[in-house]
């Protein structure tokens, strides 16, 4: 018999009940509707389309736009029994096609797939055979020109809709503003969708904001009041090294993480931190995707974030496991300055853009009218140097050039070389006799790679160097000669980043940049670091009604819990009463008294007024509350 959501929850996932709005978003996509869901990072958005998923039949296919989520999501539906694969740009024709038969024939719930493989011909081909049970748009926000982290290839996505009618959708994001989400429901083609927004406001979270002289200071008395798990961000690479090392120098347990260290190095750090063996995390951007710590106390923003959207997502990593945590973003004056010089920066004027893309053809000896659909080794920094040009200026002029759809930089993620036979073995056969000096890697391979044959199959031509006692670049040439004569397919392994020409190469002159959308963006962008200017600027406003209003939400309850709050409720006692409590309170504190003992200690002083006190200590981290209402002195 057929399970319910319930029994599905509880059976794959062993939970016993749906968070809110879970319940809601899985029941519209149960009868048939287009869904919106707007619910934060954490919330919980996965079920909400897996669950349906697997009481609908047919398979569900999800459009994820980073290979690291899918991959997450993959081994995690494998690890309690449910059938899923992936398809991204990591994959072969052949892969892709064994995967989309394999999925006709039912043996697949669930299908992740990058946005740009939407136009692959075998897609194109297989897709009107495939039994769709569901189609879900995952960071649905992407699919916005006017959000945060546009991704063109998103933009696809509504024509398989149109060769999939009646066929449920559901698109679920973690931030968009009323524009984005107005975006979204147009650009997907989905204007009859029920919406199901979760409230932004997180009950636990105490967000708050630091101008000092010293970051440095402030950052290591935050870690210094508040024990426990943290994040610290911050923006350039270099940095989390040097912040990690004068952490610990301070006795603090701290470690680094970013995108340049190798994958391995970095699962290493991630669990260490995950484990709690490491406390502290200095870190960039790039940390902090996919991972589910319930424990993290503070979230600290050493330098700020370009916007609200990934304040938010980041500082959300705080408190999961719903006990008191901290938000807290320091800055000096400087930056300031430059968080309002980044407009420019973030658009070079077009000009620029035209002799960078010259440069970058240049570095690949690509001439004009090729290229297109073709990767390329790219080495970001030996570009920057031959060229001598600034490497911001050439991130940011990459991702303009990929907003307009001329090319695509890919993500820096380990996939091993892969090789695929194209011929029957009789004709196999027949070739070793005529390429003798062939003939020993053919073998091999056949013998060293169990199956080999018949599936695509990873391979690593360092292991084939070692039997063959060969070289590998010499092992290298032979597979591409393989290639070459249509023995195998063989997709080397990507170590470097690659970027994916999507347009033939256009003489940079008459390279076509829609300069209205151009300017638009742009402007939308100074919208984006002004919010996040404001955010930081205002000393008057409860922070977290003020990241809700931002999203959309017309709330005008404060927090209580934020700095601006607690100021405000501080001047509801004249500041003479404020500082006598405090001098109080300061003269009564041992370590482990309980606030119950305080209150009692302090009377005649009403309890609200002693509360209030407590909190703007904790907020100012000079003391701290535990769970278990004992208070402990931080100050030193
Ligand atoms: P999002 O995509 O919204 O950021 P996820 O789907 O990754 O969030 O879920 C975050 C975490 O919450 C996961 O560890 C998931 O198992 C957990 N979770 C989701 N729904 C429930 C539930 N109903 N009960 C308990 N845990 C849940
Ligand atoms: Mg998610």
């Amino acid at each position: 018999m057929a399970l319910n959501q319930f029994e599905i929850l509880k059976k794959f996932w062993g939970f016993d009940s749906f968070r809110s709005m879970q319940e809601e978003i899985i029941n519209s996509a149960l009868n048939g509707n287009d869904t919106l869901a707007l619910l934060p990072t954490g919330g919980g958005k996965s079920i909400c389309f897996q669950v349906p998923a697997l009481m609908l039949e047919g398979v569900c296919i999800v459009i994820s736009p980073l290979i690291a989520l899918m991959k997450d999501q993959e081994a995690h539906l494998k690890s309690i029994g449910i059938s899923v694969a992936s398809i991204h740009s990591g994959l072969t024709y052949y892969e892709v096609k064994c995967i989309l038969q394999d999925a006709i024939e039912g043996d697949y719930q669930f299908i992740y797939l990058s946005p740009e493989r939407l136009e692959t011909k075998v897609f194109k081909e297989l897709l009107p055979f495939l039994k769709i049970s569901l189609l879900v748009v995952d960071e649905a926000h992407c699919i916005s020109q006017w959000g945060y982290d546009f991704r063109p290839s998103y933009l696809k996505i509504v024509q398989i809709r149109e060769s999939l009618p009646g066929i449920p959708m559901m698109a679920l994001t973690a931030s968009a503003t009323v524009e984005v989400q107005k975006d979204i429901l147009q650009k997907l083609e989905m204007q009859n969708a029920l919406c199901f927004k979760q409230s932004f406001e997180k009950p636990n979270l105490s967000y708050s904001v630091f101008k000092v002289d010293s970051k440095l200071n402030k950052l290591i008395e935050i870690l210094e009041a508040v024990p426990g798990s943290s994040i610290v961000y911050c923006n350039n690479r270099r940095q989390t090294k040097e912040l990690a090392t004068l952490l610990q120098l301070n006795k603090i347990n701290a470690d680094y993480y970013h995108a340049g260290l190798s994958a391995e190095e970095r699962d290493t750090k991630q669990d260490l931190w995950i484990q709690n063996k490491v406390r502290v995390i200095t870190c960039t951007n790039a940390f902090g995707l996919g991972i589910d710590k319930p424990d993290v106390r503070t979230v600290i923003h050493f330098d700020a974030p370009e916007c609200l959207e990934s304040y938010y997502q980041e500082a959300g990593r705080a408190g999961r496991d719903g006990k008191k945590a901290f938000a807290v973003l320091i800055y000096h004056s400087s930056d300031i300055d430059s968080l309002e010089a980044m407009t420019d920066k973030r658009y070079p004027p077009i000009p620029i853009i035209k002799k960078v893309y010259q440069d970058l053809a240049n570095y690949l000896q690509l001439p004009v009218g090729v290229g297109e659909m073709q990767y390329f080794d790219f080495d970001m920094y030996e570009f920057v140097k031959n060229f001598q040009l600034d490497s911001y200026l050439v991130s940011n002029t990459l991702k303009i050039l990929e907003q307009e759809g001329h090319c695509l930089l890919s993500e820096n993620i380990f996939l091993p070389s892969r090789i695929q036979f194209q011929i029957d073995k009789e004709s196999l056969y027949e070739f070793e006799l005529n390429y003798p000096d062939l003939e020993p890697i053919i073998k091999t391979l056949l013998r060293t790679y169990q199956g080999i044959y018949d599936n695509s199959t990873s391979i690593f031509e360092k292991q084939i160097s070692r039997i063959l006692r060969t070289p590998v670049e010499e092992i290298q040439q032979q597979l591409k000669k393989l290639q070459q004569l249509g023995i195998v397919e063989y997709l080397p392994q990507k170590e470097k980043p690659q970027i994916l020409f999507l347009l033939n190469r256009a003489q940079a002159e008459y390279l076509y940049l829609d300069q209205d959308l151009y300017f638009k963006r742009k402007k939308q962008y100074q919208f984006r670091i002004d919010a996040m200017l404001g955010y930081i600027k205002t000393t008057d406003k409860c922070r977290s009604s003020f990241i809700s209003n931002y999203f959309g939400e017309l709330t005008s309850q404060k927090c209580g819990k934020c700095d601006n709050c607690l100021h405000t409720k501080k001047t509801t006692l004249s500041s003479a009463q404020f500082h006598e409590i405090e001098i109080k309170i300061k003269a009564q504190i041992v370590d482990g008294i309980s606030v119950n003992e305080l209150l009692h200690l302090l009377q005649p002083n009403v309890s609200e007024d002693i509360w209030l006190v407590l909190n703007f200590l904790e907020s100012e981290q000079k003391i701290l509350i535990s769970e278990d209402g004992t208070i402990k002195n931080t100050a030193n």
